[in-house]
C-alpha cells in the first residue's frame, strides 16, 4: 500500500511516549507474583493475575479510560473516537505468566497500550475510532495445557466443554478456577465480540527468540505467527520392584518415554518443516521411586509451526511413533488432543502501517515471523491483526533471564502510539473517507 506523502510531512503535536511512566508500570507488575528467584508466578486465573489487573485497571481510571472487565477475566479501557458507531482500534497482550517467567512478556504490550493511550491525552490528540487497551487473561498455556483463553473467549472459540476437561496438575478444571475467582462460568458466551467492533488489533511483544538481536534491530513487524498443536501422552507400563524384575520382564513407562522424547526431536528436526519446533516439557512420573521400575508417566508434547500443513505432519508422525514405541515396549499408550491451533497470516495492510510509522521514525526494523503463539494470532480471526516486536537483549525468554532493554520499551511503545493514529487514518481511508482533518 503507498502512503500519501501529506502523511509523512503534516504537522501534527506529536504523541509522546513517557519513559518514567512506563518504568514505574513495568516495575510495580514486576513485583506482583515474584518469587525469590526473581522469577514472575502469575499463573492463569491466580489471585496473583487478578491483582495485576487491577493494578492496570485502577491505571486506566486514571488516564480518564473507561473500564471494565468481562466473565473471563479481561479488562478492557476503552478511549471514545470522534465519531459515534466507528470500530475500534484494539490494542494490547496479556499479564499472566508461567512458572517462574520473565516481567517482561505480555506486560510490555499491556503497559504499552496504556502508556499509548495517556501519550494521546497530552496532547489533546483526539482520533475518528474508538480506543480499546486490553489486558487478556489466561494468555499461558502453562497452568491448564491450553493458551489463549481470554482472547479465545472473546472471539467466541471457547467451548464450555474444554474449560471442563482442561485440568491443571492440582485437578482444579478450567471452570472450577474460573469460579473460585468470582467470574459466572455460564455468562462466558457473552464475552464474544462482534467482529464489526474491531477495526483492526494490534499488539505489542518482546521478542521472545534473539532474532532481533542478532540483526541489531530494535523492532520487528511481525508478518505470520506460529500457533502449537500439544499432545498429552499417558504411558501405562507395570510397577514392579527393581531388584527382583529382570530386565527381559520389565514394562518401564518411563524408559518408553525417554525413548519417546528422543524421537520427538528427531521427528522436528527431520521429518518435519524447516520451522517445526517441539517440546516435551513436563514428564510426570509414577511411582517416582528409586526402588520402582516406573509404572506410569504422563507427558506432554508441545509442537509450533507457522506452516499448518507441517505441523500437521509432525503432530502425525509423533503419533505414528507413540504407538509404535508402545508396542513395542508392552505399554499401553492413550493420546489426548489438548490444543489444536492454526498458525495466521497478519494482515498485509496493518503491517503496512507499522512499516510507514518505523520508516517516518527513521527506526530500524525486519519483517519477520513470530514462532511463539500470542494473542494477536487469535485476535486475526476476529479483525485485522498486527504486532509489533520489541528487541529481546538476553534472546531467553520464559525465564527470570528474559531482558528487555528500557530504551528498545519505549522506541516499540512509540512505534505503538504513532501506529495507532497511522491506523485511525487507514481506516478511514479503507472506508472511502479520505484523510481526517
Ligand atoms: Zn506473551
Amino acid at each position: 500500500m503507498h502512503w500519501p506523502v501529506e502523511a509523512a510531512t503534516e504537522v501534527l503535536p506529536l504523541p509522546e511516549v513517557n519513559q518514567r511512566r512506563l518504568a514505574q508500570d513495568l516495575r510495580m507488575l514486576a513485583h506482583i507474583g515474584a518469587s525469590p528467584g526473581g522469577g514472575i508466578n502469575r499463573l492463569a486465573f491466580t489471585a496473583e493475575e487478578r491483582e495485576a489487573h487491577s493494578y492496570v485497571a485502577a491505571r486506566m481510571r486514571e488516564a480518564g479510560l473507561t473500564v471494565r472487565g468481562d466473565a473471563i477475566g479481561n479488562t478492557f479501557g476503552c478511549r471514545p473516537g470522534g465519531r459515534e458507531g466507528l470500530p475500534a482500534i484494539v490494542l494490547g497482550s496479556h499479564l499472566d505468566s508461567i512458572y517462574e517467567g520473565g516481567q517482561f512478556d505480555g506486560t510490555v504490550g499491556v503497559v504499552g497500550a496504556l502508556e499509548a493511550v495517556r501519550a494521546l491525552n497530552e496532547q489533546n490528540i483526539a482520533t475518528l475510532h474508538p480506543i480499546i487497551a486490553v489486558a487478556f487473561a489466561a494468555e499461558e498455556g502453562a497452568r491448564f495445557g491450553a493458551s489463549n483463553l481470554g482472547s479465545r473467549a472473546l472471539v467466541g472459540d471457547l467451548p464450555q466443554e474444554e474449560l471442563r476437561r482442561l485440568h491443571d496438575g492440582n485437578g482444579t478444571s478450567v471452570a472450577v478456577a474460573i469460579q473460585q475467582l468470582g467470574f459466572p462460568l455460564k455468562e462466558i458466551p457473552t464475552c464474544r465480540w462482534d467482529s464489526r467492533q474491531v477495526g483492526a488489533f494490534v499488539e505489542l511483544h518482546i521478542e521472545q527468540s534473539a532474532g532481533l538481536e542478532t540483526l541489531r534491530k530494535p523492532v520487528g513487524i511481525v508478518d505470520a505467527i506460529g500457533a502449537a498443536t500439544r499432545l498429552r501422552i499417558n504411558l501405562i507400563g507395570r510397577p514392579d520392584h527393581s531388584g527382583a524384575t529382570s530386565m527381559s520382564l520389565r514394562r518401564d513407562a518411563l524408559a518408553a518415554a525417554a525413548e519417546i522424547v528422543l524421537n520427538v526431536e528427531r521427528i522436528a528436526r527431520e521429518t518435519a518443516g524447516r520451522n517445526t519446533v517441539a517440546t516435551v516439557g513436563k514428564l510426570n512420573v509414577k511411582p517416582g521411586v528409586i526402588t520402582v521400575v516406573p509404572g506410569e508417566v504422563e507427558m506432554d508434547i508441545d509442537i509450533r509451526d507457522i506452516d499448518a500443513d507441517m505441523k500437521d505432519i509432525a503432530t502425525s508422525a509423533m503419533e505414528a511413533m507413540v504407538h509404535e514405541v508402545a508396542r513395542r515396549r508392552g505399554i499401553q499408550e492413550r493420546i489426548e488432543l489438548l490444543t489444536h491451533q492454526l498458525p495466521s497470516t497478519l494482515a498485509m495492510w496493518t503491517r503496512e502501517a507499522i512499516r510507514g510509522v518505523c520508516q517516518e521514525m527513521g527506526v530500524d526494523y525486519r519483517v519477520l515471523p513470530s514462532g511463539a503463539g500470542h494473542d494477536a494470532r487469535v485476535m486475526a480471526d476476529l479483525a485485522p491483526a498486527a504486532m509489533i516486536l520489541v528487541r529481546n537483549k538476553s534472546g531467553i525468554s520464559h525465564s527470570p533471564a528474559e531482558w528487555v532493554e528500557m530504551s528498545d520499551i519505549v522506541l516499540g511503545v512509540q512505534v505503538l502510539t504513532n501506529t495507532v493514529l497511522k491506523l485511525d487514518d487507514a481506516l478511514a481511508q479503507r472506508r472511502g473517507e479520505g484523510k481526517h482533518p
